[in-house]
């Protein structure tokens, strides 16, 4: 790590005319979140509970969930953490629950399946709900998500979790609850889905796959997978704007919040906080502690122009040159 990087360590991340962008991290084990994330987070923005599922040779029980949860809910407490509901299928099978299909990524993944397996959702979110009991830093995000009724029939099962638990007992809080925008239809119904719920999180590596029908992990059409297509910007607009209508809270979670070019037109667009992996962490802190949000409000107004992914590229590289 260079030294102008690791000055930033301690530091707040805001715009020099005091705009405050908290950057979260993205992860799925405990052991990965030591070294450099605790200090650096606001909190976990995105917890990927697929790993817990994939080493074993089985689904995880509740107490074996719950254990999982509780490390990384305590190791960040007070900051927030946010859980997503097991997100299998597409590009993230287990092997266990083997699924046969031509098009795994148009087909049952993420809440489809828990939708249609309503025991493996209950069990993870009483696990979660458990594991949050003392601490209420929990927030739990829904993936995959295509329409309202999935979000309705998943709010009505995390309702159905808590009573059980306070039947058992045990005093469970109804977290927020947030969905992952990363389906284009999603994007269409921001705002019905933001009156829903606490937050929206917007997945940028599935939203771009889907918006540009490009497979993320194919090598043969990866040069056509770009998130500053101008597509996916038009997309960021109208989601923020949907969520504004409500009140509600957007965070993006995809690969681009990491990215330092990208991040910019992020603090732009206004979206209210990102998340990445750690090692992005200072690089996006950098960046944003260059910058004013005025001028990434103006560099955004000249991407919102551009008619190609490279000629936002070359705005935003030359952009980021000026400010060294
Ligand atoms: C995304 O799709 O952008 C995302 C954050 O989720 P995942 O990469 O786990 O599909
Ligand atoms: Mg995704």
């Amino acid at each position: 790590l260079s030294a102008e990087l690791d000055a930033l360590r301690g530091l707040p991340s805001q715009t020099t005319d005091g705009v405050r962008l908290p950057l979260f991290l993205n992860t799925g084990l405990v052991s990965e979140q030591r070294p450099l994330g605790i200090e650096e987070s606001a909190g976990i923005g995105l917890y990927r509970t697929e790993l817990p599922f994939l080493v074993r040779d089985r689904f995880p029980s509740e107490n074996e969930q719950l254990r999982n949860y509780r490390a990384v809910l305590e190791t960040f407490a007070p900051r927030p953490v946010t859980i997503r509901t097991l997100d299998i299928g597409g590009d993230k099978p287990l092997p266990y629950f083997p699924v046969q299909e031509s098009n795994p990524f148009l087909g049952w993944r993420g809440i489809r399946i828990t939708r249609d397996h309503p025991e493996i959702f209950i069990t993870q979110v009483r696990a979660m709900l458990r594991a949050a009991v003392g601490l209420g830093n929990l927030r739990l995000l829904l993936p995959m998500v295509t329409t309202v009724e999935e979000v309705d029939d998943a709010l009505l099962l995390i309702q159905r979790a808590c009573d059980e638990l306070a039947d058992e007992g045990i005093d469970a809080a109804m977290p927020p609850v947030g969905v992952m925008i990363e389906v284009p239809a999603a994007v269409y119904q921001a705002d019905a889905i933001a009156r829903r719920v606490s937050f929206l999180s917007v997945g940028t590596n599935d939203l771009t796959q889907y918006l540009l029908a490009v497979d993320r992990n194919n090598a043969h059409v990866a040069s056509l997978y770009d998130e500053l297509h101008p597509a996916v910007l038009r997309a960021l607009m109208t989601i923020v704007a949907g969520a504004r209508l409500y009140g509600c809270e957007v965070s993006v979670c995809g690969e681009m919040a990491g990215d330092p070019l990208a991040a910019v037109l992020l603090l732009g667009i206004g979206v209210h906080n990102l998340s990445m992996s750690a090692g992005s962490l200072l690089r996006v802190k950098g960046v944003i502690r260059s910058m004013s949000r005025a001028r990434s409000r103006e560099l955004l107004r000249v991407a919102l122009q551009c008619e190609t992914g490279q000629a936002v590229r070359h705005l935003l590289t030359d952009a980021l040159e000026e400010v060294g």
